[in-house]
């Protein structure tokens, strides 16, 4: 039932109200460097955050055998993440309404060469309408909405009349196992909204990720007998050739795909990362390539991970040096598949409702091809999962940015959406 109006005014005055304090928090949040491996500190962080507003507290480690098990469990590399997954959990005095996830990562791309940033990246500086940081928009802004929210309903004496999980993970940016977590340790809730920086959009459909290495080892030699040495990195780049065609044909598979389709590129090979060779005039001896691609909704980690390695194989057989020393695939980090939203959810309609109420316009959805946490909750716990958060530029990039007006939007539709599809009881 749509909120009464006398409600839905009181909520946005206290989102307004407790804005201030917000930007507070979501500029102390990118304050930390929370590159992947050193989310520790931010998560001790969050845990006092969380246990101040009273909230039950869990904090516990990966479990990696279970998530190896796991269908949707990504491979461990000597790089994933030991830090802690945090949970703070809202228990309502009477459970009369429906139950909530409200989930976020801490975990943050690496900033790259520093020089090419205005500011510091890990300086929140705020300038108009924009807050600058690496990770403020990806995705700590929304990791502060949803304490935030919480904040919103007790400043006007009341508190969600469900059980609201509030959930703050790490490797969202390598593994996607962090998230998965949450769900091994047995948190389940009759729907999940996850605020990352989606223009104001609800995310329908989303692809999987898989992240691979390719090495290539070659024979040392002199520069001046060079055409008797095999180079590795020269190698390297005709695997990325093989590479790029296996991506063209996954591309030229948008046929027939709902939301898949109508895009120019959905399926997009990163070579993220190379390094080899150990001396200008050596011939190099090795190279090894790291990898992301993307694969469609239905489209299983494990039938494109045999893919990736057949073509790779294949192409080797026919290059003259390759077939002699085949490069070795590795998966080492996504294993995941994507997801499609369903239509129709009470969940998706509540959401609706508050942000044509946040923002007076009517919710578009969309189709992003990156990864995304709320592919556990969508495949997994099998609930209507919503990702859904504010305008952003350069996520992953320089000068990355957050729209503050429209993050104070979307934390408004958060809170009327949290009043609507939880309920609300007094303090
Ligand atoms: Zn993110």
């Amino acid at each position: 039932m749509p909120l009464d109006p006398a409600l839905r005014d009181r909520i946005i005055a206290s989102v307004e109200a407790g804005f201030p304090d917000q930007i507070a928090h979501t500029q102390a949040l990118v304050r930390f460097p929370s590159t992947r491996g050193q989310e520790q500190a931010i998560q001790d962080f969050v845990f006092r955050a969380f246990r101040a507003r009273g909230l039950a507290m869990d904090r516990f480690a990966m479990d990696r055998a279970a998530i190896e098990d796991h269908p949707g469990g990504s491979k461990f590399a000597p790089d994933h993440s030991e830090a802690p997954i945090v949970v703070g959990i809202h228990r309502p005095r009477a459970e009369t309404g429906r139950s909530l996830i409200l989930q976020a990562h801490v975990d943050v791309v690496p900033p790259g060469p520093i020089d090419l940033w205005t500011h510091p990246p890990f300086e929140p500086v705020i300038e108009g309408d924009w807050l600058y940081g690496r990770g403020g928009a990806d995705m700590k802004a929304g990791h502060a909405a949803n304490l935030f929210v919480l904040d919103a309903l007790t400043r006007i004496g009341l508190q969600p009349a469900a059980t609201v999980t509030l959930q703050s993970v790490v490797e969202e940016e390598s593994t996607g196992n962090g998230a998965l977590m949450t769900h091994l340790r047995g948190y389940r809730a009759e729907a999940v909204l996850i605020p990352e920086p989606e223009e104001e959009m609800l995310v329908r459909a989303n692809t999987g990720v898989l992240w691979f290495q390719v090495e290539v080892r070659g024979r040392p030699v002199h520069v001046r007998e060079m055409g008797t040495g095999a180079n590795a990195i020269d190698a390297a780049y005709r695997v990325i050739g093989a590479l790029r065609r296996l991506e063209e044909s996954w591309n030229a598979r948008k046929a027939g795909r709902r939301h898949f389709e109508g895009e120019a590129h959905p399926i997009n090979l990163n070579v993220g990362r190379i390094e080899g060779g150990d001396w200008a005039s050596s011939v190099p001896a090795w190279c090894r390539i790291d990898c992301r691609i993307a694969i469609y909704p239905g489209v299983g980690a494990e039938e494109a991970a045999r893919e990736i390695e057949a073509a790779v194989h294949a192409f080797a057989l026919a290059d003259p040096f390759l077939s002699n020393a085949p490069p070795r695939v590795t998966f080492n980090g996504f294993f995941a598949e994507g997801y499609e939203l369903a239509e129709g959810s009470e969940a998706e309609a509540v959401l609706a409702r508050a942000h044509e109420a946040a923002t007076g316009r009517a919710l578009r959805s969309f189709m992003t091809a990156g990864y995304l946490d709320t592919r556990v909750h969508a495949l997994y716990d099998r609930v209507p999962a919503l990702c859904y958060g504010p305008i952003s530029e350069n996520i992953h990039g320089f000068d990355e940015r957050v729209s503050l007006a429209s993050l104070k939007r979307i934390t408004t539709a958060m809170a009327l959406f949290v009043a609507e599809w939880c309920g609300v009881e007094p303090v």
